[in-house]
């Protein structure tokens, strides 16, 4: 068994992104010594790592060899090479979550036929080896339009999905085994964060509305508590607490909802690990989820969630037109605001639409906090030196 705290206890952590960088935030107050795994040297999280490690996560070696340094291994990203994490777990090495929750969440046809087993709703779907198979299914009156196809594997934010309204927009189609399902008419998307340790507590945060930037294809916006009625809340909370539970998971898990115009509940994805729905909670909630991952990780009682203010999150994205090493407009503007927490990820780089940091405002009063994170919204810049 992994060794309890110590002032050499070694976390690892696979990719050194923004949400690393969090969890290591968290972990130095524990005095934890963490290593990262990232091909970037200059990846967000090796500026305040103990140790940066430079290989891919996709790599069986890189892999191997960085969970060898490490007494415990958890990962940001769930596009892991999984065959690595499971030699390293048959030798010992704890990895929080399991390895065999990453094989099923990386692939989207596994994730929802994992979902439809355990009569967790969620949109009518089916699978398919390629976009032609997929023109096959529409010609058997398999598929009706308008329909939404999702690549199975190696999709993020939003990249790997195609929306197909009608038979002229086939040209869209995304070549790939996918997954086709019926196109929901979403009236509001929800997200629950939810934790679970080894001994069985789950613990979940309230529930998130999530608001989207069409254009980016990006959540603009974290809300919470959400405005959701409680019966749809306590659907979600429930929902979250289920799939963990069915999972047998150990660690942080992120559950994303669509609610559709008849109010009706159901689930879309989910990600094993913290996510972007859930930055609001380290000023915002009794614990935030990254020390919530931690208390998992190491099989420690899992932290209050209770919600001290509400809070609304704002990504900050690169600019439209702007690519190159980064500059910030505008943050003496927002830092007047009261409850304003600005992250700044430290990205060197900025590109359109690529996450460089997030402001989460807090107040007592949500009216107030979401009129505050408009105005950070529409006075923050995120450009480059020199214009693309
Ligand atoms: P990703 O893993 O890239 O975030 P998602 O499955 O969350 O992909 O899809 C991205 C967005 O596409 C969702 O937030 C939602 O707005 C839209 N979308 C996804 N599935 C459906 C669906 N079945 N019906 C309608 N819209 C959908």
């Amino acid at each position: 068994m992994h060794k309890l705290l110590t002032s050499n206890l070694k976390l690892g952590i696979i990719a050194g992104g923004q949400l690393a960088k969090m969890l290591i935030q968290e972990a130095s107050k524990w005095d934890i010594d963490s290593y990262v795994l990232d091909s970037e040297p200059d990846c967000p999280a090796a500026s305040i790592a103990s140790h940066s490690i430079l290989g891919s996560y996709r790599d069986y070696d890189d892999v191997y060899r960085f969970g060898k340094m490490v007494d415990l291994l958890s990962f940001e990203i769930e596009h892991v090479n999984v065959e690595a994490l499971i030699q390293l777990k048959r030798e010992g090495l704890r990895i929080v979550p399991d390895p065999r929750i990453l094989e099923l969440i990386q692939d989207k046809g596994l994730q929802k036929e994992f979902f439809a087993r355990h009569g967790i709703p969620t949109a009518e779907f089916k699978t398919y080896g390629s976009a032609e198979a997929i023109r096959g299914g529409i010609e058997r009156g398999e598929i009706s339009y308008p329909f939404v196809q999702k690549l199975r594997k190696g999709g993020y934010d939003g990249r790997g999905v195609a929306v197909i309204q009608d038979a002229g927009s086939l040209d869209s189609l995304l070549h790939g085994a996918s997954l086709v399902e019926r196109r929901v008419e979403i009236d509001r998307e929800l997200s629950v964060v939810v934790a679970r340790n080894g001994k069985g507590e789950i613990k979940s945060y309230p529930v998130v509305e999530m608001l989207f930037d069409p254009k980016a294809n990006l959540a603009d916006m974290i809300i919470c508590p959400s405005s959701v009625g409680s019966e749809q809340s306590e659907k979600a909370l429930s929902l979250a607490a289920r799939i963990i539970e069915d999972l047998k998971m150990e660690g942080v898990l992120a559950v994303e909802f669509f609610v559709d115009q008849d109010g009706e509940v159901v689930v879309n994805e989910m990600a094993p690990r913290t996510h972007n729905s859930g930055h609001h909670t380290i000023e915002s909630v009794a614990t935030s989820q990254f020390e919530q991952q931690l208390r998992a990780v190491l099989d420690l009682p899992l932290g209050s969630t209770q919600l001290l203010l509400p809070a609304v999150m704002v990504n900050i994205v690169g600019d439209e037109g702007h690519e190159g090493p980064v500059r910030y407009e505008g943050v003496e503007e927002i830092l007047a605001l009261e409850g304003v927490n600005l992250h700044l990820y430290g990205k060197k780089i900025t590109r359109p639409y690529r996450k460089m940091g997030h402001v989460t405002v807090v107040s007592a009063s949500l009216a107030d906090a979401l009129e505050k994170a408009k105005q950070v919204k529409e006075t923050i810049g995120v450009k480059s030196w020199k214009h693309s």
